[in-house]
């Protein structure tokens, strides 16, 4: 049986490849920071919370980390765990480098100094792609981040391929664009809109405030990006894959989609708020994932509609419960 452990467990995709990799048979260890009040809720959601055993740690304390590596002995680690909010990071710039940049350097570290032979996953993102420097992006499209955040990230991905290089580490990225479920944190765009929606459907909420409408992305499902994760480490040799859909919409595009599913128009209750708007703006995000279907056999089965409609769904059923 193999060992995983997932730092980020709490997380959306912590959850998700959590449920993937005990259904592959793995023993699961999560990295649990003690940051959220019920922290383990998306654990629930998907029946898992008792199958996965757990660690005390924190990705900014390099001796927990070496503790849990030396305690669990992983065959594969899975850096999930960031601050991985865009908009937080103007407000905790120091924080976000802390966390979701030096925070993968404590783990490569960690893992060098334990067992240099564990695989090793990282959770790079699109975003270090920022003012895009092409029209669709690749693995070889030049990085412009454009938020702390991305600046972070950008210094997690470089260690990571550096350690790959240097000590011929199995190390690899995962260069993800956005991906949403019904488990995304309420912050982000998507999900701030699909519990909108369900919360005006029971006249909880009258209107919605966002920022810049006209932004697009490359959104997919979280539970299929999960499994680009997974299939990274299985390779022969490390290597770094854009994961994406190969598709783009704007804000709108998915606001007019996630009010329709439920009889209504976004344009009666949408209030455009200048707040909202940030420091510097990624107007368009458009991954290219052909590396990723030809060399892992991986493509988004979810369209964007679907994605959206199975987040609306969730949030008026969890609206009801309630
Ligand atoms: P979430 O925000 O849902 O999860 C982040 C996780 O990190 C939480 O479990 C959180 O714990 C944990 N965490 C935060 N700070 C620390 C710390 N100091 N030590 C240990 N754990 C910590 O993110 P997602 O699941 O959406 O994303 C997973 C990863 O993928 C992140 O690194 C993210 O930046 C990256 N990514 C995500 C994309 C997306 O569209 N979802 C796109 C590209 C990359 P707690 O619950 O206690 O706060
Ligand atoms: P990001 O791509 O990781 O920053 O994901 P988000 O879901 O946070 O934001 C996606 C896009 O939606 C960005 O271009 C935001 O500027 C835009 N946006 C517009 N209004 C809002 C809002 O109210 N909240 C968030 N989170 N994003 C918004």
């Amino acid at each position: 049986m193999k060992t995983a452990l997932i730092t980020g467990i709490t997380g959306q995709d912590g959850a998700y490849l959590a449920k993937l990799l005990l259904k592959k048979g793995y023993r699961v260890v999560g990295l649990l920071a003690h940051r959220s009040t019920n922290a383990l809720w998306r654990l629930s959601y998907l029946n898992i919370d008792t199958e996965v055993e757990y660690s005390d740690g924190d990705l900014t304390d390099l001796s927990s980390l070496i503790r849990i590596i030396e305690k669990i002995e992983p065959d594969e680690v899975y850096n999930l765990a960031a601050q991985s909010f865009v908009g937080a990071s103007w407000q905790q710039p120091i924080l976000t480098s802390q966390v979701t940049g030096m925070g993968v350097l404590h783990m490569l570290e960690a893992i060098r100094l334990t067992n240099p032979q564990i695989k090793f996953y990282q959770a790079s993102s699109s975003e270090m792609f920022g003012l895009v420097q092409q029209p669709v992006q690749s693995e070889e499209t030049p990085f412009y981040p454009r938020s702390p955040y991305g600046v972070a990230k950008l210094f997690g991905h470089w260690m990571t391929k550096n350690y790959r290089e240097s000590y011929n580490m199995f190390t690899c990225s995962g260069i993800l664009f956005n991906h949403e479920s019904p488990l995304r944190g309420l912050e982000f765009v998507t999900r701030k809109v699909t519990n909108a929606v369900a919360r005006i459907v029971v006249g909880k909420q009258n209107e919605l405030r966002l920022g810049n409408i006209d932004a697009k992305r490359d959104w997919g499902y979280a539970g299929d990006y999960v499994e680009a994760m997974w299939l990274m480490l299985q390779q022969p040799h490390p290597d770094d894959y854009v994961i994406a859909t190969g598709k783009t919409a704007s804000v709108r595009d998915m606001c007019k989609i996630a009010f329709s599913y439920a009889g209504l128009n976004y344009e009666d209750y949408l209030v455009i708020d200048p707040e909202l708007y940030r420091p510097a703006e990624v107007d368009i995000l458009l991954g290219n994932p052909a590396k990723a279907r030809k060399k892992l056999g991986w493509e988004a089965k979810t369209s964007f509609e679907e994605l959206i409609q199975l987040m609306v769904e969730a949030d008026l059923a969890r609206m009801k419960e309630k």
